[in-house]
């Protein structure tokens, strides 16, 4: 049986911030701090129980400890509470990169052009599916023809629930870029045309399944239509490559900037909490000192 069981009370404060972090202390304000009659109730019900027969050299020992905990407490109060402590620093450094986030976020939020260019209304002709086991698709545009098919995993054939993988078998998206088109855009485009082929053969697929008719009357320009907020290629569905990945990278900071912000609110909660504590630590220390000088005193008799 340990000799002194709430050794606890110093290792409650040895966390490091990053432990401190992760308590959601926005969420549950409360949650950190008693009020100080609840404090005491629970401090003394974990005050250190010793048997009856304990020797004076373990009563002495543990008074020591007992001791030892409220010094670290008062330490940790009076850190708290000084003009130069750790938790101000670390709020200060905390603030400044919160400010060099926040304004990496307002800059990736800028809408800045995407890449564009026209393509020619060529119509997309010789559209056509078949469908058994797998679907086969095929299109042509502007003399260019393009083949697709679902590669059947025969060992899983009959119990398989997805559907399967969509390969293009035949086609050159490269061959569809204009002759006219800057050739800073050349690459992008071909890179463009080449993702918006496979959508558009993927829709092909999605309506063959539903039973829907093939799309009519599309065309090359479809394949690259202008976004409506950023101005570069739109893939066939009108999904913008530019805008995802401003999105992408806007998202990823404003996560960035909650955690900074919930760290922060977690330095300015423990420093608070331990400044508030360092009264009553004070009088159960003044408290704890007459208790060992009563108990000194008693062994004299
Ligand atoms: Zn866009």
């Amino acid at each position: 049986m340990p000799l002194f069981s709430s050794g606890e009370q110093g290792k409650e404060h040895t966390s490091t911030p990053q432990e401190t972090a992760n308590t959601d202390s926005r969420d549950q304000p409360t949650a950190r701090k008693l009020p100080p009659h609840m404090q005491r109730i629970i401090d003394e019900r974990s005050a250190p129980r010793l048997r009856p027969d304990a020797s004076v050299e373990e009563q002495r020992n543990a008074y020591e400890r007992r001791r030892m905990a409220l010094q670290f407490d008062i330490d940790q109060g009076e850190l708290a509470s000084s003009p130069e402590n750790p938790w101000s620093h670390r709020i200060q450094l905390l603030t400044e990169a919160l400010a060099d986030v926040e304004n990496e976020l307002r800059e990736a939020e800028q809408v800045v052009p995407g890449p564009w260019h026209p393509l020619p209304a060529t119509p997309i002709r010789d559209i056509d599916a078949e469908k058994d086991e797998a679907v086969r698709l095929r299109f042509s545009i502007d003399g260019e023809t393009f083949e697709f098919e679902e590669l059947l995993d025969w060992a899983e054939r009959g119990t398989q629930v997805a559907r399967p993988e969509l390969v293009q078998t035949r086609g050159d998206a490269a061959k569809l870029v204009p002759e006219d088109t800057p050739n800073d855009l050349v690459e992008p485009l071909r890179q463009h045309l080449g993702d918006s082929v496979v959508t558009f053969a993927t829709d092909m697929r999605d309506h063959v399944l539903d039973n829907d008719p093939l799309p009519q009357d599309a065309t090359l320009a479809d394949l690259a239509k202008p976004c409506p907020t950023c101005g570069g290629w739109t893939d066939w569905k009108g999904a913008c490559d530019t805008c995802a990945a401003r999105k992408g990278r806007a998202h990823q900071l404003f996560q960035e900037r909650n955690h900074l912000m919930k760290e922060r609110s977690a330095e300015a909660e423990e420093r608070h909490r331990l400044a508030e504590r360092l009264t009553l630590a004070r009088h159960r220390m003044r408290d704890l000192e007459n208790e060992i000088a009563q108990w000194e005193a008693s062994l004299k008799k």
